[in-house]
């Protein structure tokens, strides 16, 4: 479960401050697949980068199953981050790695055994449908066949939190459909958190239980995507809602 407790973040700018997220209080439960969604510029990156620690908050504080990520540092904040993985819009590859490579990649910085490595990458390439492509290189793969990587990377160190930053933003609509059910399969058989940034309600129909809309750093309605899509109430919502209908 993920816990944000009034949680902001400023920055300094050469035009002064600028609150790129503020004041956010939320939870995630265990299990749930949870959709921010918002404009550009709304303060989603920021504030998936406070989930996973990336960035430490300016004030309030983010708990990741029970452990407190934002004042963690050290070894206490790398044992909290291996519980969380992330996947990215364009991917992050590592472009002179074949598949099967970029997929090891985390298990040989976990320090995981060849042998252990091959039999692991072996079951991730079959969860995300790879059989076959695994002397691929990132450049002979179609934009969903990269993101399943990404998808199977992230997944290697059995994490129980996945955090999706516009995973699906570069890719086409089947494709999105294709890459999202894959999330849905993922989350019903391994029982991962998985938290959603997008800009697409689309995308939020499709995959959350519960979604929250950010404008200008604040959270500012939130509930489950029945209730958001049939009696929204900011018009903010309004516009993100008549984007499907
Ligand atoms: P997009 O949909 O375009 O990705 P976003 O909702 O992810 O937008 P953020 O990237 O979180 O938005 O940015 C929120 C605000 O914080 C923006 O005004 C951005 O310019 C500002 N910002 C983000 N990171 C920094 C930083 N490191 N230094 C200064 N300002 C920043
Ligand atoms: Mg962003």
């Amino acid at each position: 479960m993920i816990q944000l407790q009034n949680l902001s973040k400023t920055f300094q700018t050469s035009n002064g401050q600028l609150i790129a997220v503020d004041d956010v209080t939320l939870s995630v439960e265990q299990g749930e697949i949870f959709g921010i969604i918002g404009y550009s510029g709304a303060g989603k990156s920021t504030l998936i980068r406070l989930l996973n620690g990336l960035e430490k908050p300016t004030s309030g504080s983010v708990t990741v199953n029970g452990q407190e990520i934002s004042s963690s540092s050290g070894q206490a904040l790398r044992s909290a981050r291996q519980k969380i993985s992330m996947i990215f819009q364009h991917f992050n590859l590592l472009w002179s790695r074949t598949v099967e490579d970029n997929i090891s990649f985390p298990l040989e910085i976990a320090g995981i055994s060849k042998t252990k490595r091959k039999e692991r990458v072996k079951e991730l390439i079959e969860l995300v449908g790879l059989t076959g492509r695994e002397s691929a290189f990132p450049s002979q793969l179609s934009g969903g066949q990269k993101q399943r990587v990404g998808i199977a990377r992230a997944l290697a160190n059995n994490p129980e939190v996945l955090l999706c930053d516009e995973a699906t933003s570069a890719l086409d609509p089947e494709t999105t459909d294709q890459i999202l059910e894959l999330l849905v399969d993922i989350n019903k058989r391994l029982g991962l958190t998985i938290a959603l940034i997008t800009h697409e309600m689309h995308v939020i129909r499709k995959i959350c239980h519960r979604v929250a809309v950010m404008e200008a750093g604040k959270v500012v309605e939130m509930g489950s995507v029945l209730e958001i899509f049939q009696t929204p109430q900011q018009d903010i919502t309004k516009r993100f809602v008549a984007q499907i209908n």
